[in-house]
Order: C-alpha cells, then structure tokens, then sequence
C-alpha cells in the first residue's frame, strides 16, 4: 500500500495545479481514498464523509471523484452490473481479486505481471498502455462461512 499521506499530497497537489477548490467535504473524499485499500463505492465514502459532514450530498462526493478520474489521481473498478468501486491509493491500473460473495476487493502483489505485459507486447506488437485484470472468487472469509 502506497503511504496514505503521500497520495493526500499527490492529490492536493494535482488539484491546486487545476486550480481547484478544495473545500472541507472535498478534502474528506480525499482522505478516505487515499487511506482505503478497501476500494470504496461511492455509497460507502458518502457514508463515512457524513460522520464529519452531515450536510454532504451524494453529488458533492461524486463530483469530486469525477475530478479525481479526469485527473487519473483515483481508479474505477467498473462492474457489468453499472455499479463501481474506486481505489484512491493506487490510482494505476494493478490486479484485483474479487470476492463474489462479500464483494471484497483486494490488491494482490503480483510481480509476474510485467513479464506478462512484456511478453504480450512482443507476441502482439502491441505498445501495452493499460490493463484489466480481475480474478473473482471465495475470499477465505467467506470460505469458511459455508
Ligand atoms: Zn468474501
Ligand atoms: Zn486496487
């Protein structure tokens, strides 16, 4: 995991350099994303922002995490059924494992995965400039929940 203080100052940084205004709320969703490995919904944060903030709304949480995306200083984990998951600390594109029961969503360390890119790059000749790779399973949670 990427030091959650670190990413704050990558994300202020960025956002000053745009001319964005950082408001309390704003800074909230920030935070959140920067500490959570977890990959929060946008529910999810809303909720913890509220604690501090109860006048938040949903769109104010939204409208910063599009700034965020148009930034690339956070990464959507899209799913076929419309809903999304974010991850703050790693905002590049990285494996993830995925509990289908519990919806967890975990980072493996996967070293391997650059000799993958490079051995794609030279079967295909593609120049690789992203990636998508999730793994979706039982977490050991839940395994032993059955
Ligand atoms: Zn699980
Ligand atoms: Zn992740």
């Amino acid at each position: 995991m990427t030091d959650p203080q670190k990413r704050l100052e990558t994300m202020l940084g960025k956002l000053r350099e745009k001319d964005m205004r950082i408001t309390p709320q704003r800074l909230a969703v920030l935070k959140i994303l920067a500490e959570s490995s977890e990959h929060p919904s946008v529910e999810r944060i809303y909720e913890q922002v509220k604690r501090d903030f109860p006048t938040t709304s949903l769109a104010t949480v939204y409208k910063t995490i599009i700034l965020l995306k148009e930034i690339e200083e956070v990464l959507e984990i899209g799913f076929s059924d419309g809903s999304s998951r974010y991850d703050g600390n790693k905002p590049y594109p990285h494996p993830h494992l995925i509990c289908t029961k519990c919806k967890n969503i975990v980072d493996p360390d996967l070293d391997s995965l650059k000799d993958v890119t490079t051995e794609l790059s030279k079967e295909t000749g593609f120049k690789i400039t992203s990636h998508r790779l999730d793994f979706f399973g039982i977490c050991s949670e839940c395994q032993k929940s059955i």
